[in-house]
């Protein structure tokens, strides 16, 4: 089993095209810094899939040799979540001869407005996820209207073997179900609880937004056995500066930064 991360930002990305923070700024000035929205490919004898459709997906399909170009090309789709920035990319796609998506029933049931809008374009097939680890019970805005359940935010885990990788872009709370993985790519959105709102971004503390901030995960990260990565970084993270301070602390734990194109063998 391999896996090629194919982008590593929150919503958004790094820069976000209406933002000046000094995130932001810092990406326009020097392109090493930009990160596409947090996607991977995971290639097994059985094929490729892709891991959420973001906003990027057609040029992180382009950039990753293992979904080969031609017009047949069917892409098989797994979602963490129904999040916009994981899932608009479905839309991109329109032009597959055939996309297979595999999710939890919530997801699946938010985002049946996407299948009425591509049935038009594509044959469009939805299947359960199986491997699904609930981590949280967090609707996306739009689907607020909708029950708690905790089907809404699931870490999606992929064996081959006796290797295993989890991939939670989106951690609301920890489970023990993603501790025994060989490697692990987790939730980095925010470094700390209060970042949200020291930024101006959000009234809500990380945590009240449905992400354990890397202060909350860190120590524990460190202890499992696995290879462990933080991904999906907002703008607001000191870590998309390469030159900052918390890329020594989480080194000295034993943890890495995931970056785009990064390839992993398992
Ligand atoms: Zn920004």
């Amino acid at each position: 089993m391999r896996l090629q991360v194919l982008g590593t930002a929150a919503g958004g990305g790094v820069p976000q095209w209406n933002c000046a923070c000094p995130g932001c700024t810092g990406a326009r000035a020097n392109p090493g810094w930009r990160r596409r929205h947090a996607s991977i490919a995971v290639q097994r004898e059985d094929g490729c899939v892709l891991v959420n459709a973001t906003p990027d997906v057609a040029d992180q399909i382009a950039e990753c040799a293992w979904f080969a170009p031609g017009r047949g090309i069917a892409p098989r789709v797994v979602l963490t979540d129904a999040e916009l920035d994981h899932t608009i990319g479905l839309l991109r796609l329109r032009e597959a001869a055939a996309l297979e998506v595999f999710s939890t029933p919530e997801v699946r049931r938010a985002l049946h407005p996407f299948a009425t809008l591509l049935r038009p374009y594509t044959t469009l097939t939805w299947h359960d996820l199986d491997d699904a680890i609930p981590l949280s019970d967090k609707r996306p805005r739009y689907a607020r209207q909708d029950p708690p359940a905790p089907g809404w935010v699931s870490a999606a885990r992929f064996r081959e073997g006796s290797r295993s990788v989890v991939y939670a872009p989106a951690m609301g709370v920890w489970s023990p179900l993603i501790e025994d993985a060989d490697c692990v790519i987790v939730d980095g959105t925010f470094w700390d609880d209060e970042e949200p709102r020291r930024t101006g971004i959000s009234t809500r503390t990380a945590t009240e937004m449905g992400h354990l901030p890397i202060e909350a995960t860190m120590k524990r990260l460190a202890r499992l056995p696995g290879r462990c990565l933080y991904t999906h970084l907002n703008n607001t993270n000191p870590l998309v500066d390469p030159a900052a301070e918390q890329h020594q602390v989480l080194a000295e734990l034993g943890l890495e930064v995931a970056a785009d194109g990064m390839v992993i063998e398992l």
